[in-house]
Formats: C-alpha cells, sequence, structure tokens
C-alpha cells in the first residue's frame, strides 16, 4: 500500500476568505429594517446608496469565519508561544496585566479632543510616566509623541538641529555634519538625513567599539552638529569610553544623541545623562514590553537634557499645583511630531510595567536580560564564532564561520532553527559582522527554555558538520519551504483579483 502524500490540510493550505465564498451563504443576519422604506429618499439620498449588492464581499457561514482565522493564526510564531531571541529587537513577554488596565474604560473611551478638566487621570498617567522616564534616563525633559523609535531618532536630532540654529544663528548652517558608527542601525543615518544632516561614518575597532582616533579625526574636520551612538552597541557591548566620546564631540561644539532602544541592557543600573548624553529615545515598544507591530502601535518617547527642553515637541504635559495641563505655549518648539498626543495606550501599558516591576524590580530584569544574554554567548561559544571578545550585555553575537566551511550560512542555520520550534534570531545584523546572528533572549525566558535554545544550537552546528544539506534546506517542518524571499520582497501580491488563483496556493 503506497501512502497518499496530503497536500490539502485544512491547517496547512487555507483558502482565501474570497475563495471559500458560497453565493447565498449567510454568516450574520442584521435585524429588520424599523424605518419607512417608503420616503427612502428623504432619509437617505440616493447618491449616498450603494446599488450593488455588495459584490466582492466573501458570503461565509459562521462557522467557515471562525476556522479560516483560526487556522491561519496557527501559522503564526508570537510572544506567547515561545522564545523569540531576535537581537536588537527585545522581543518581551507582554503582561496581561498591561493589557487589564489598558482596557480600563475611563482611559480606552476617552476622546483625544476631551477637555482638560475631564481628563485629568490621562495627563496625570502621561505626566508620570513622563517623570519616571526622566528619572531612568537622567535626562528631565521628555515628550512621549513619537510613535516609534526612528520616530523619536528624528524627533531628537530635529531638537539637536534646533538648539544649533539658537546658539549659533546663521553660523549653524555651517554645522551640519551628524556622526554614526559603521555598527548602527538603519534607521540612524536616516533620522539623521530627514533632519538635513549629512552623515559621516566613524570605525569600530577589533573590539566592536567605537575609534576614538577616527572619531577625534572626524571631529578636527569641523563642521560636526553632532554624534548618534547606540550604548550598548548593536554588537551587544558596552561603550565603555562613553563619558570620553561625549567630552570629544562637546569639545567639537556638537551634542550626543543616545539610540536608546538598547536600554533593556541599562534600565536602572546605569542613566544616559550622567554619561554625558544630551537626548535620547527610549523604545516603549522594546524595554518597556508593550507589543511591537502588528500587536499594536509603537511608541518611541525622547528624552533630553535641561538645555534642549525648551525645543521639545508642543503640546507638553505640564503640571501646575496639583492640576495636570498641555503647554502650547512653547515659542522655541519644534513643533508637533504626532496627531493629538502619541500613542497614549502605550503610556498605559509602559507606566505599568514601570510601577509593577519598581526601581528594585527593574534592576532585577535588566540583570536578568543581560545574564540571559550571556548564559548563551558563554554556552555556545565552542560550536560557533565569537567576533568579540569581551562580555556581552543584553544580547549575544556570533557569525557562521565555523560553518561556512561546510557551505551552511547563517539563513540556513536561522531557517532550521524553525523546525525546532523557535523564532529565528536577527540575522545578518549588524553589518559589520560578515553573517551576524544576534541573539536576545531577555529576561523573560528561564532556564528551561534557555537549554532548549541552546540544545537546539549545538544540535544544528553538528548537523551542518555532519549533514550540512539537512541544514541548507531547511524548514522541513513548515506549510511553505525557501521562499524566494529577493521577489516576495520586490514584487509582492498583495491583491486578490476574482478568478485568479491566489499566491501560494499550489
Ligand atoms: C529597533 C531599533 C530602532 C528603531 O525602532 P523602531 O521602533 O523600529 O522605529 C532604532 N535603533 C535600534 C538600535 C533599534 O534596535
Amino acid at each position: 500500500m503506497s501512502i497518499k502524500q496530503v497536500t490539502s490540510h485544512p491547517t496547512q493550505n487555507e483558502a482565501l476568505i474570497f475563495e471559500r465564498s458560497q453565493t447565498g451563504r449567510v454568516g450574520y443576519m442584521l435585524p429588520k429594517l424599523d424605518v419607512d422604506t417608503a420616503n427612502l429618499d428623504e432619509i437617505l439620498p440616493a447618491e449616498l446608496r450603494r446599488s450593488d449588492d455588495l459584490d466582492g464581499v466573501p458570503e461565509v457561514s459562521e462557522v467557515d469565519v471562525i476556522r479560516h482565522f483560526t487556522r491561519m493564526s496557527t501559522w503564526n510564531y508570537s510572544i506567547d508561544l515561545g522564545m523569540y531571541p531576535l537581537g536588537s529587537c527585545t522581543m518581551k513577554y507582554n503582561s496581561r496585566l498591561n493589557e487589564k488596565v489598558a482596557r480600563i474604560a475611563g482611559f480606552a473611551g476617552l476622546h483625544p479632543l476631551s477637555p482638560e478638566e475631564e481628563s485629568q487621570g490621562a495627563l496625570e498617567l502621561a505626566y508620570l510616566l513622563q517623570e519616571d522616564l526622566a528619572e531612568i534616563t537622567g535626562l528631565p525633559g521628555v515628550t512621549l509623541q513619537p510613535a516609534a523609535g526612528a520616530h523619536g531618532e528624528m524627533t531628537g536630532v530635529l531638537l539637536i538641529r534646533a538648539f544649533l540654529d539658537k546658539r549659533d544663528g546663521e553660523a549653524s548652517k555651517e554645522r551640519r555634519v551628524m556622526l554614526i558608527p559603521d555598527s548602527a542601525h538603519g534607521t540612524n543615518p536616516a533620522s539623521a538625513a530627514l533632519a538635513g544632516f549629512t552623515v559621516k561614518t566613524i570605525k569600530s575597532n577589533s573590539e566592536g567599539l567605537t575609534d576614538l582616533e577616527h572619531l577625534k579625526q572626524l571631529c578636527s574636520e569641523g563642521g560636526v552638529a553632532g554624534l548618534m551612538l547606540t550604548n550598548p552597541s548593536t554588537v551587544g557591548i558596552f561603550e565603555k569610553n562613553i563619558k570620553e566620546i561625549c567630552d570629544i564631540i562637546h569639545s567639537a561644539g556638537g551634542l550626543v544623541y543616545m539610540d536608546g532602544a538598547n536600554m533593556n541592557a541599562l534600565v536602572g543600573v546605569a542613566r544616559p545623562g550622567d554619561m554625558g548624553v544630551d537626548v535620547i529615545h527610549l523604545n516603549l515598544h522594546k524595554t518597556f514590553s508593550t507589543p511591537h507591530g502588528g500587536g499594536g502601535p509603537g511608541c518611541g518617547p525622547c528624552c533630553c537634557s535641561a538645555d534642549l527642553e525648551p525645543f521639545l515637541p508642543t503640546p507638553r504635559v505640564v503640571k501646575n499645583g496639583d492640576k495636570f495641563s498641555l503647554d502650547y505655549n512653547r515659542p522655541d518648539s519644534i513643533g508637533r511630531v504626532k496627531a493629538f498626543y502619541g500613542n497614549f495606550g502605550m503610556f498605559v501599558r509602559a507606566l505599568a510595567y514601570i510601577q509593577t516591576h519598581g526601581a528594585s524590580g527593574l534592576v532585577e530584569a535588566t540583570e536578568s536580560a543581560v545574564l540571559n544574554a550571556r548564559y548563551v554567548s558563554h554556552a555556545l561559544a565552542e560550536e560557533f564564532d565569537k567576533p568579540f571578545e569581551s562580555d556581552c550585555m543584553h544580547e549575544a553575537i556570533f557569525s557562521h564561520k565555523k560553518q561556512t566551511r561546510k557551505g551552511v550560512h547563517t539563513l540556513d542555520i536561522a531557517k532550521r532553527l524553525i523546525d525546532y520550534g523557535f523564532h529565528p534570531m536577527t540575522v545578518y545584523f549588524p553589518l559589520i559582522v560578515e553573517g551576524a546572528m544576534l541573539i536576545e533572549p531577555t529576561e523573560s525566558v528561564g532556564r528551561q527554555d534557555l537549554d532548549a535554545f541552546v540544545d537546539a544550537m549545538k544540535s544544528i552546528a553538528q548537523e551542518a558538520q555532519e549533514n550540512p544539506q539537512l541544514v541548507i534546506d531547511a524548514p522541513h517542518t513548515t506549510r511553505i519551504g525557501r521562499l524566494d524571499e529577493a521577489t516576495a520582497a520586490r514584487k509582492p501580491v498583495l491583491r486578490w483579483k476574482m478568478g485568479e488563483q491566489a499566491l501560494g496556493a499550489s
């Protein structure tokens, strides 16, 4: 008896909801119309009414809808399913308590145009979050408006620009160079360019740190408006010369911007403001456990020194006596960077995270995040090449050097990890490490999960030696194997047209 190859298992091959449509099938019925249709023209003019029969809207039953979306949900890997070791992305668990408080009716239902006197609770919440972030960063001026990390970066460099324009007047035009290390996140040069700066790249040294000699040389060329620095750097190493770096920039007349997306390694332990940093952005959707991307909008607050505070976006949440209000009277402000006041639901979740941890809990979270990354870094040191010697902070970095001899590359290792039930790590970033694998367990994983991950990685390393093709052809357990990722990215098929075969159904 031959075994039949099953290709249409419902949980693995789900048609589009449009393709499931059957004329006349009904999933929900509207209540009977209770208006007099005799004079419909008076109630609803003809030009506002549809004349078609909702053509193209799928006709499906309730159970069709439920099963369709439930099946598709099983294709997702999520933070509630398992470890998500994406380096630099800080995929930590989003606590249910945060969600619960964000759903409190008074917060969730508040209209952004409600008068101040009726929004005191919400304004107080925003104010408290500002205060906490100021305390955590050591930088007193805070705006919660930016909706993402990159948005916070742009806000931060605009603050630098506004400050220099005010300080130097016309001469400020001569100061338009932003220095950015070669290890930086791609958003840094993009934000600098958007704010009107020209980017000069600083080399990293063999330890993965900023090359101080190169930094000094670039400063001596003049025109330096500032530096955008990620600390710990994107290779997960603490920039131990941070004070000296800040001094060099300050004596060249520039300001220091810190990309704070990696604050998960510092919260409660060290403050950028104390290191000489002038402005920083934070990612609430990384360090402060609010959901990423599809889980909800982001929030990238920007914190700055007292010198930069007058330039912060308008309005600001301020406190007078025991009353909270929005301050629009800010003549030096760079203006608004976001509709209304930012993604308020994220403020609620982040404040819940901060306050449920408390000061000592935040320190513990930071220490656990670093400990977990170091555990992985040490546990895999035999099997994988470590490009830098120093101990890592919140993320461990490896390269594929030991595996390429057998033709196995970072992408193959990442794909094989899927077969072991893990979301892949960040791959090929940062660019300064060839075949980089950046692993950030965060504090949300316990010893058992860490060991399972380490075992999977060790096992893949062994496969790469003994049976490289197994790794090169991975994944083997997913609905779709290797995608043509370049074509998928360059020519995405995003629209279904009636009568056309859906992509991926074959
Ligand atoms: C994630 C990240 C950013 C950008 O944050 P978004 O919210 O994705 O815009 C910037 N820099 C670093 C180092 C990051 O890890």
